[in-house]
């Protein structure tokens, strides 16, 4: 365990209703929103080893992208402080700067942790991967540790690993895991390291990793995803799951709702006693509703929907 950065293990819950009974399937919520604080949910596993690295570069200063919803900002931000780092977030939006009755809770948030806004127009943050840029970038702050948008990299799939572990320790045999996808750096770890720490007949149980992305036409994301999956063994080779990528669901596109979306939202909430975040979780839980009822997800599976967190952003 990283001595530095630590979180909380979370619980496996199991949820009842009629409807899971009909389709014959169990259902578990990983609670992971319960992880830690401020770094919440996937944000933790995927900041993780990227901290440690910086800290073993003696870096001081963490630099990183978003948008103004992004929960990776707020939790970097957070991070950074609790590490003594300082920390820089270049954001998508150059009209936000002399607008600050115009951010959102999460750039507050961040602000408030101490975390410096780098703005940057629409055009100007297409360029946030290309090296150049990059190279650039770390010249004019050669004491930041750079982590691409969302905290997406190869050590944020790395972060993974012990999730995995953690969860087939609670459900051994689950078959069918649901968590939402921005960039899917996300989804990349939980089906690179799906049979982590099993061994025996579970390995031989049929895993599918289901990733619901939260915005439009996400099937771009796809090669970046195998890229990523690719990296995390290494090239040796070690079982992964099954996984898909479902882009029907995004309900209108990032961080935008509606009725439907708002109404399975709070029935959820008011069944479960769980609270969803709007951008990630909820269109998450809800695709995978929808795809019970329409039958894909035979009957027998053992079900388990990943709450990556993302609360943080949810207005108090
Ligand atoms: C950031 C975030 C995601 C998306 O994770 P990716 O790894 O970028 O796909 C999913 N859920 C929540 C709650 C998030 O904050």
């Amino acid at each position: 365990m990283n001595p530095y950065v630590k979180a909380k293990n979370t619980p496996l819950i199991e949820i009842n209703a009629p409807l899971f009974d009909e389709f014959k399937v169990k259902v578990f919520i990983k609670c992971d929103f319960l992880n830690h604080p401020q770094v919440q949910g996937n944000k933790f596993h995927k900041l993780k080893l990227n901290a440690e690295q910086a800290i073993i570069q003696n870096k001081t200063q963490l630099l990183t992208f978003g948008g103004a919803f992004s929960n990776h900002i707020a939790a970097t931000a957070s991070l950074a402080k609790s590490l003594g780092m300082s920390s820089y977030g270049v954001i998508r939006g150059e009209e936000l700067e002399h607008q600050p009755n115009k951010w959102s809770h999460t750039l507050k948030t961040a602000k408030e942790n101490g975390m410096a806004f780098i703005f940057i127009s629409r055009k100007q943050y297409k360029e946030r991967a290309n090296r150049q840029y990059l190279q650039d970038l770390q010249v004019q702050f050669p004491d930041a540790f750079i982590i691409p948008e969302g905290g997406s990299n190869a050590l944020a799939i790395k972060g993974f690993a012990m999730l995995c572990c953690e969860l087939n320790q609670q459900c051994p045999n689950w078959t069918h895991l649901f968590t939402s996808v921005g960039t899917g750096g996300t989804l990349a770890g939980l089906s690179s390291y799906a049979y982590q720490c099993l061994e025996g007949a579970a390995m031989d149980i049929d895993k599918e990793v289901i990733g619901v992305c939260a915005l439009k036409q996400g099937s771009y994301l796809i090669p970046q995803i195998e890229q990523w999956q690719n990296a995390a063994h290494d090239h040796k080779a070690i079982k992964m799951a099954r996984w898909k990528l479902l882009t029907q669901y995004h309900c209108g596109g990032y961080a935008k709702t509606n009725r439907e979306l708002l109404t399975f939202k709070a029935d959820f909430e008011q069944a479960f006693q769980i609270p969803l975040d709007p951008v990630y979780t909820s269109k998450t839980f809800l695709a995978f509703y929808k795809e019970l009822t329409s039958g894909n997800i035979v009957k027998g599976s053992q079900v388990i929907l990943y709450h990556s967190g993302g609360l943080q952003g949810n207005p108090d």
